[in-house]
């Protein structure tokens, strides 16, 4: 059961450097909260592992996008509305901005974060296979200093995550290396917005000619993390797409995916779902369109 508010602790302490020595000085006291999106969600159903709450909502050095000539970091404390605002992202990005306007509704865009739904840790996030696909990397900060991790490493199973009990994800990296590339994308659940997805995906290839040169393919919903789909990569890398690979594909990534039956869908109808996006995927890209 919920407890009286007057039990919960809350401080605003302004400055990065000021939370992450706080998060120092009591490892596992302060609980961090951004948007609070999933925070209060926990709150109001009394599992917050935490009464002590430590705001980083709007830190200047979380909010920052740097647009250098390699990568685009965006902060962590950037919201999926910043995301769809900004026109590298869109342009260069899409992925992220198209998850970033899936995402709940408008309301919950204006305050959800990016380092949120990251260390929220949700095999079903939605802007968690775009990271995966563009092969970001995390820089976490603490009293130490600052770390980059490659994004695919982060996660380390259920709701477990790299991330020690006193840093911070700071930023968000994406390297510009696929600016040319295919992108594709699709969010299946019960409609797009305000609601879990069943399976989503998100992936990127270069073509030359009609062979596969480079390709990524990543899954949210289908296993304990979000799920890079590298057999399938494999199997496709170096080959002409054209039907004859698509039936090849499609039981690749059947066979490669972990789903669970739960209360939105079964394990049967999440891993067909996987083999017919990754089936729409490479008939698009056969085609040449863009979604
Ligand atoms: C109505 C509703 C609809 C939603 N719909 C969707 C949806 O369609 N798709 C989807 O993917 N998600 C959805 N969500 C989930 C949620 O909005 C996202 O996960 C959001 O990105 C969380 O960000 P936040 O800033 O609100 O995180 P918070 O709630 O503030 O924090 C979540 C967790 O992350 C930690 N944290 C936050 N930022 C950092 C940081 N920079 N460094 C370290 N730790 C940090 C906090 O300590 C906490 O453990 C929905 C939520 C609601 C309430």
């Amino acid at each position: 059961m919920r407890s009286d508010p007057a039990d919960y602790q809350m401080v605003a302490l302004g400055r990065l450097q000021d939370v992450v020595a706080l998060l120092a000085a009591e490892p596992g006291t302060w609980l961090p909260i951004a948007g609070g999106t999933d925070v209060m969600v926990q709150y109001a159903a009394g599992t917050l592992p935490s009464r002590k709450l430590v705001s980083i909502w709007n830190l200047p050095e979380l909010r920052r996008i740097d647009v250098l000539p390699h990568e685009l970091c965006v902060g962590a404390g950037c919201t999926y509305t910043d995301l769809r605002e900004q026109e590298i992202v869109r342009n260069e990005f899409s992925l992220l901005a198209t998850a970033a306007s899936w995402t709940g509704g408008i309301a919950n865009q204006n305050r959800g974060t990016l380092g949120g739904n990251i260390v929220n840790a949700s095999p079903a996030a939605d802007s968690l296979p775009a990271l995966l696909a563009y092969e970001a990397q995390l820089i976490l900060v603490s009293v130490r200093g600052e770390r980059r991790l490659p994004y695919v490493d982060f996660h380390t199973g259920y709701k477990k995550t790299k991330l020690a009990s006193d840093e911070l994800i700071r930023a968000v990296c994406l390297p510009r290396r696929v600016s040319g590339y295919f992108s594709y994308t699709r969010k299946v659940g019960a409609r797009n917005a305000q609601a879990i997805s069943k399976v989503c995906i998100a992936a990127v290839a270069d073509i030359a000619g009609k062979v596969i040169q480079d390709v990524r393919i990543a899954v949210g919903s289908v296993a304990p993390i979000p799920l890079r789909l590298s057999q399938t990569e494999k199997t496709v890398t170096g080959k002409p797409v054209e039907p004859s690979l698509f039936a090849l594909a499609k039981k690749t990534a059947m066979a490669e995916t972990r789903p669970i039956d739960d209360i939105r869908s079964t394990a049967r109808y999440r891993a067909a779902v996987v083999g017919n996006l990754v089936v729409e995927f490479l008939e698009k890209l056969s085609a040449g369109k863009q979604r």
